[in-house]
């Protein structure tokens, strides 16, 4: 089932909506989010799902690897990040990735190809070119990288140059992701990163020079200085790049949260009329010059793998956002890195200190994590169907989870209803469908399936209770464009 095209009366009627029903809400990486992650489990967690990982056919994994130095600071930024120029501290970061390596291998069946890998961060090409390849080939040791694989790396144009990116192509990567978040000069002094056109561009070349076999670009919108005029301009710039895929994320401004924001003038931020006007002329744009609104900030051009899988009913998510590849196990290495593997999350240590001291005393560098249960299950499917493909068909979820949806869910299509009647949602008979309207708002349509919100909605809030009662971690808000959660 395919989703249906966003047109004119579907992001007139978004404008009209925006303000009313708040699109604000999880990203939905993972269900449960990651707020959700019980601090300090026991370790029994992640060998258990590393043994159940192990005992299943040998199926693909996935893999993603956390580089968390950046050599500056960009102050919108809400990544789990290490400022510093000290390359020093990333000889040491690498030895310990090996030592993780060793021990989360060891316990797995290594005939598991990995089929899609990311190196996120941070900024992973802050590693040298001799540890970017100590890294490639410490993975290669210990896991199966599939040849034909997906591996993909964040890079930032303003530290690569030809001779990187070739290094890049002869260590497996074949997908890059590029940092932009918008070319305007002013906004790019507001927000302390300076990238000029030129400079991404010949990144961009590069990379298909090399034969990438794709190029991504993540904008931000809802930076100071920007209007919807001044964005139009960076617009124009990215589709002269004409990437593959594209990532349009909202700026959260959370000063309190985020402290590099406090160097954010608040008062050359785009007011929300401004901010709403800048993200509907953006998609009418990119729709208009061929990209697939694939969902949740992201847009990809037609013949793209994720437009395609969107096409087929294919497209999943993961950690990354929108994936083709995301059924599958995927181990998490490096600092703060979240695993999914065997029913179970697991998040490593947040801070250096914490990761090498784990690893130091032999053991893996859990610091969260969850075992999902099958009310999780259940609605893990629902909310990933409704993002990804926009579909609910009833009869098939009530078969593989031997539910009656009607009764099971009574209270979450009454709330259906509602949005059904500002015409986000359309319910018939053994179907629910995602309108082209709902889907620019589609986090809300699945927030009705969250059963912690629901939950958390039914009792007074008191997060610090709630920490101490079960473990939980109170809720954390986290910027829309963070890779992390
Ligand atoms: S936006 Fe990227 S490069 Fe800038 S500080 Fe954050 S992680 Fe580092």
């Amino acid at each position: 089932m395919t989703s249906p095209a966003l047109d004119r009366r579907a992001l007139s009627d978004f404008r009209a909506l925006a303000g009313r029903i708040d699109g604000n809400g999880p990203r939905y990486t993972s269900y449960p989010t990651a707020d959700r992650f019980r601090n300090g489990p026991d370790l029994s967690l992640y060998h258990d799902a590393l043994d159940a990982c192990r005992a299943d056919a040998p199926a693909p994994l996935s893999l993603y690897l956390h580089i968390p130095f950046c050599e500056n600071i960009c102050y919108y930024c809400g990544c789990n990040k290490i400022i510093t120029r000290d390359h020093g501290r990333s000889a040491r970061y690498v030895s310990y990735l090996g030592r993780e390596m060793a021990l989360v291998a060891g316990r797995l069946d290594t005939r598991r190809q990995v089929i899609q890998s990311h190196w996120g961060g941070g900024t992973p090409t802050f590693l040298n070119p001799e540890e970017m390849r100590r890294v490639m080939a410490l993975l290669n040791t210990h896991f199966a990288l599939a040849a034909d694989g997906e591996h993909s790396i964040e890079i930032d144009p303003r530290r690569v140059d030809q001779d990187r990116m070739a290094l890049l192509a002869e260590l497996g990567f074949n997908r890059v992701s590029l940092g932009v978040q918008d070319f305007d000069p002013e906004v790019q002094q507001a927000i302390h990163r300076i990238q000029p056109f030129e400079e991404t561009r010949a990144v961009v070349d590069a990379a298909r020079a090399l034969g990438f076999r794709s190029v991504s670009l993540d904008l931000i919108y809802g930076l100071p200085h920007q209007t919807a005029a001044r964005f139009g301009h960076t617009i124009d710039q990215v589709l002269a790049l004409r990437p593959d895929r594209l990532s349009v994320y909202s700026y959260a401004h959370l000063p309190h949260v985020f402290k590099p924001q406090r160097r954010i003038d608040e008062n050359a931020l785009p007011p929300a009329g401004e901010k709403l006007d800048i993200l509907v002329s953006t998609i009418e744009r990119l729709t208009a010059e061929g990209y697939v609104y694939i969902g949740m900030d992201h847009f990809a051009l037609p013949d793209d793998d994720l437009a395609v899988a969107q096409r087929e009913g294919r497209l999943q998510r993961n950690f990354q956002g929108y994936s083709t590849h995301a059924g599958y196990d995927q181990v998490g290495l490096g600092i703060s890195a979240i695993g999914a593997i065997a029913g179970r999350y697991v998040q490593n240590a947040r801070t250096l200190d914490d990761y090498y001291g784990a690893l130091d005393q032999g053991r893996l560098p859990l610091a969260r994590g969850v075992a999902m249960t099958a009310d999780d299950h259940l609605r893990r499917e629902i909310i990933g169907d409704l993002m990804c493909n926009g579909v609910l068909e009833l009869p098939a979820i009530e078969a593989r989870h031997g539910i009656d949806f009607d009764r099971t869910f009574s209270a979450e299509l009454a709330d259906l209803d509602r949005l059904a009647a500002d015409g986000l949602v359309r319910c018939e008979p053994g179907r629910i469908t995602v309108t082209p309207l709902g889907r620019l708002l589609v986090r809300r349509v699945a927030m009705v399936f969250d059963r912690y919100l629901r939950d958390d909605a039914a009792r007074p809030v008191d997060n610090g209770a709630r920490a101490a009662n079960d473990g939980a971690q109170p809720i954390r808000i986290v910027p829309r464009y963070s890779r992390v959660v």
